[in-house]
């Protein structure tokens, strides 16, 4: 999300606008919930901080949703569309009582099957986002990737990978009529809610949390673990981030995939290899 609101900002001063975007990390953990903002506008921007009444917006991940503490539908009111990052918006509407125009786009399913990893995702988002905004060409869409992956050092052959599927992502979706910073309350100032640490993004910072949050449902990669490798040695029970790893009585570790979010540093920290990866697309 840091990387699509990046690049989503850089699209829109390509293409003539003032912008301004801005991630928000709550535990800086590998794996855990981001929320980002991106503004634009014709005219240069005071307003810093937050967004709390947005015209879009883009949920990367579906199992956010469920965890009412996430707050990612709290811009519902002001918002003209919502992006969904899944197979078909249907379902999802209705679970959750989505108000604003959906639309959708299996960003991880294509991206698997394009870049062979379900974690990099900030093409498709970004490119959903330009597209349903409507003001950046494709053509600028791409100059920006290209600057922004380059930034990060992204190989050329990954880049063509990402415009690959940023382009799929344009063409699939429609532009959407945004009611526009005019329509706001001129000069209102917007008080952001506090929320308390129970609620905050990714709602794991007040001690003894992270057990009521299914931060399972965060994970892209499972861990699974070979008992005949294993040495029992526990250095990815001491080093496990979340505590997600127990051991049994006779010292081999069990991974809880209820609260394990897949940042694989047990797999890092393995010194005999012993814990594979495995892609996840549906985390429950
Ligand atoms: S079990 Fe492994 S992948 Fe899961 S949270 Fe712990 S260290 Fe990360
Ligand atoms: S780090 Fe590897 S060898 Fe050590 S306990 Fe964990 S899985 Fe077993």
């Amino acid at each position: 999300m840091k990387t699509a609101s990046r690049i989503l900002g850089t699209a829109a001063f390509l293409a003539g606008y003032q912008c301004q975007d801005s991630p928000v990390y709550g535990a800086e953990r590998r794996g855990a919930a981001v929320v980002a903002f991106t503004r634009i506008d014709d005219e240069p921007i005071l307003e810093r901080g937050t967004i709390s009444d947005p015209d879009l917006i883009v949920v990367a991940d579906e199992t956010l949703l469920a965890d009412p503490g996430s707050g990612v539908l709290a811009g519902q009111p002001s918002a003209a569309a919502v992006f969904l990052n899944c197979q078909a918006p249907g379902p999802l509407v209705e679970r959750y009582g989505i108000r604003p125009r959906a639309h959708a786009f299996d960003v991880t399913g294509r991206t698997l099957q394009v870049l062979g990893r379900a974690s990099a995702l900030s093409a498709g988002l970004a490119a959903a986002a330009a597209r349903m905004a409507g003001i950046v060409p494709l053509a600028t869409f791409e100059g920006a990737m290209r600057e922004e992956f380059e930034h990060l050092g992204v190989s050329q052959e990954d880049i063509e990978k990402n415009l690959q599927v940023a382009r799929e992502v344009f063409a699939a979706l429609p532009a959407v009529e945004f009611r526009g910073a005019a329509a706001a309350a001129p000069g209102a100032i917007v008080q952001v809610a506090l929320h308390d640490a129970l609620r905050g993004a990714p709602s794991v910072l007040h001690p003894g949390s992270s057990e009521l949050q299914p931060t399972g449902a965060w994970r892209v990669e499972r861990p699974v673990i070979d008992r005949d490798m294993c040495t029992r040695c526990g250095l990815c029970f001491v080093q496990c981030p979340d505590g997600a790893i127990a051991l049994d009585a006779e010292g081999y570790p069990i991974i809880d995939y209820d609260h394990c979010k897949g940042c694989m540093i047990c797999r890092q920290v393995c010194p005999v290899e012993a814990i594979a990866r495995e892609a996840e697309t549906r985390a429950w």
